[in-house]
């Protein structure tokens, strides 16, 4: 099983590959441009795993990396994917999530129908925030639900997606489309809400939050979001979309106070770390409330999260403050 995976020395496809690379039926090639937020060392050298360092906007290495490598499965992880960025200048997201999905698309099209594999399935890994937003008594979002995504980040998501159900629709592409919730676990660049905390608290840094702090996300561990993705390759329709998510849904408030309550107890300090928590100028076009139907996934492939969330952020904390040297 050759596996080519863009994006896999970021969080989620680092975490991807260090699961699957214990598998030696799977070889491995990662194509990443190694942008701030990546880290080829959160990868277990190995040798079913390959490198090369690259960007998916590239045509010309694209096209020949699936000539001489011959996948049956394309993961596309790669991406910008920090809203706050791509507020303050949303370019690189176009370039990357927008144009970099459509020349990968492109190029293993034209890969898919020269070699015709006989097993291929390309899988575009996005998030649920092409959905835009929920009111708290709003039903979560299915894979019937429309995209509304609000931010610079999101639309360029929901672009990609976009994107990928047209070369199924029109070209017969065996694509499949995956919208998860917030992932949180190791390795994860500590721009994002969890790491920022964890780490601004263990720094004795304020803990800022943004507006009131109710904004509602649901919670995934990153292994669980993983181990969907297997499931995907294993039997997912082409054609088809699944929504992933982790069933634990917080209040951002409610988060942050559960990671100070689980420092007071793991390093105790003078103060409880909630002590440091601060409400800031809320970030404009914030949405309110996240939240995912994940019953097609359950009903259809049999995933469902394992992880529950106290004991993953409690393994989150520790991975933290054991690998003080890694952030
Ligand atoms: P990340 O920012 O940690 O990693 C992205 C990786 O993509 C980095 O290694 C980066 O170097 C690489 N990259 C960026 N531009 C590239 C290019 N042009 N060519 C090749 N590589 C490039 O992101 P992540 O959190 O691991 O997210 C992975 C994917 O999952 C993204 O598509 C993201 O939209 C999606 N997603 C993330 C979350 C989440 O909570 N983190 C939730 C849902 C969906």
């Amino acid at each position: 099983m050759k596996v080519l995976i863009t994006g896999g020395c970021g969080f989620i496809g680092s975490n991807f590959i260090n699961k699957i690379a214990r598998d030696s039926k799977y070889d491995i090639l990662n194509i990443d441009s190694l942008t701030y937020a990546s880290s080829p060392d959160n990868i277990n050298q190995v040798d079913n795993y390959h490198f090369i360092h690259g960007s998916i906007t590239n045509a010309d290495l694209i096209a020949k990396t699936l000539d001489s490598f011959q996948p049956n499965y394309i993961i596309n992880f790669a991406a910008e994917s920090h809203v706050d960025r791509s507020i303050d200048d949303a370019d690189s997201f176009i370039n990357t999530n927008v144009i970099g999905t459509y020349v990968l698309l492109n190029q293993s099209l034209r890969y898919f129908k020269k070699i015709k594999p006989a097993l291929f399935k390309f899988i575009h890994i996005s998030t649920d925030e092409v959905f835009g937003d929920l009111s708290i008594d709003d039903d979560s979002f299915n894979e019937e639900s429309n995209y509304c995504p609000n931010s610079p980040y999101s639309a360029s998501k929901a672009s990609s997606d976009h994107f990928v159900r047209a070369w199924n629709k029109t070209y017969d592409f065996p694509s499949i489309i995956l919208n998860s919730s917030n992932n949180y676990g190791p390795f994860q660049f500590p721009e994002k809400l969890i790491p920022l905390m964890i780490i601004k608290a263990l720094s004795g840094e304020k803990l800022p939050l943004y507006g009131d702090g109710k904004q509602i996300r649901d919670w995934i561990h990153v292994d669980d979001h993983c181990d969907a993705i297997v499931r995907v390759m294993q039997d997912g329709q082409v054609g088809d979309r699944y929504n992933i998510g982790g069933q634990s849904e917080f209040m951002n408030i409610d988060l942050v106070t559960i990671i100070c309550d689980c420092l007071d107890d793991i390093l105790p300090s003078d103060q409880p770390y909630s002590s440091l928590i601060e409400f800031v100028k809320d970030r404009p076009g914030h949405d309110i409330r996240y939240a995912v139907d994940i019953n097609k996934i359950k009903n259809k492939l049999g995933w469902e999260p394992k992880i529950s969330f106290s004991n993953g952020i409690v393994d989150t904390i520790h991975w933290y403050i054991d690998n003080r040297d890694w952030w």
